[in-house]
């Protein structure tokens, strides 16, 4: 005769216990004192308001993917996950922003290294990701802008200490989703990003 476990509590934890022990053969009752199961992975509508009531954002996505494997399936074939880059962006009271999430390119060459601000390519990519222009038939799409890049004041080093000007950018971005959900958020089968541009780089005289 199978073991009986009762788990009690139908959050995160409590559902992945039942899953893992019913997948070992116990016979698993779970009891859940709401009306929905999730604990505090849920949402709260209140006057036209949505309010996250624990978890908004997934760090450890492999944690989820161990669980679905352990028991035969697939997390994929339940729910997409596409990663966000960047996933959160700090703002300190002085104004500045976090280094790594400063919507600047950095780009490292032979001689110096200079950042360019990426903030309008931003933008527009997130614009775009939100009208996606998918073709359901074939579930893909294809996006072009252009924006400026304008090269970050101060950022130089090396043989580009002191430089300034502007870029203007052309990105084409050609993507191909898995069906059936055709808005640019399922899962990629392919992306192909094109960067095209030209710009005018100066350098202030010594002295100046
Ligand atoms: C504001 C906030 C933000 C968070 N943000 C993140 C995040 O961004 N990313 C992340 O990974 N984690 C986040 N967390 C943590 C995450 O929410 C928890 O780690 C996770 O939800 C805990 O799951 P749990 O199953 O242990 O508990 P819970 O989700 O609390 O589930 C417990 C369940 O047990 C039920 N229960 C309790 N007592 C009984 C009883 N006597 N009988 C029957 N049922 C009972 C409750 O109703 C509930 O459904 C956040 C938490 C909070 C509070």
């Amino acid at each position: 005769m199978r073991k009986k476990v009762i788990v009690i509590g139908a959050g995160l934890g409590g559902i992945s216990a039942a899953i893992s022990l019913a997948h070992e053969g116990y016979a698993v009752a779970l009891h859940e004192k709401n009306a929905q199961i999730g604990g505090k992975l849920n949402v709260l509508n209140e006057s036209g308001y949505t309010f996250d009531l624990g978890p908004s954002i997934l760090t450890l996505p492999h944690i989820f993917d161990r669980l679905f494997a352990k028991v035969g399936r697939k997390l994929s074939d339940y729910v997409s996950l596409r990663a966000l880059r960047p996933h959160w962006r700090n703002f300190f009271p002085d104004g500045k922003v976090d280094r790594e999430h400063t919507s600047q390119l950095e780009l490292k060459l032979v001689h110096g290294t200079f950042r360019l601000s990426i903030a309008s390519i931003d933008k527009k990519i997130a614009s775009a990701h939100q009208h996606w222009p998918a073709n359901p038939r074939t579930c893909s799409a294809s996006i072009s802008f252009t924006a400026a890049a304008p090269i970050v004041t101060g950022s130089g080093t090396g043989s580009y200490r002191g430089i300034s000007g502007s870029f203007t950018v052309t990105v084409t971005i050609d993507e191909v989703d898995v069906k059936p959900v055709c808005n640019g958020t399922s899962k990629l089968l392919s992306q192909v990003i094109l960067l095209a541009g030209a710009g005018t780089v100066t350098r202030a005289a010594a002295g100046d």
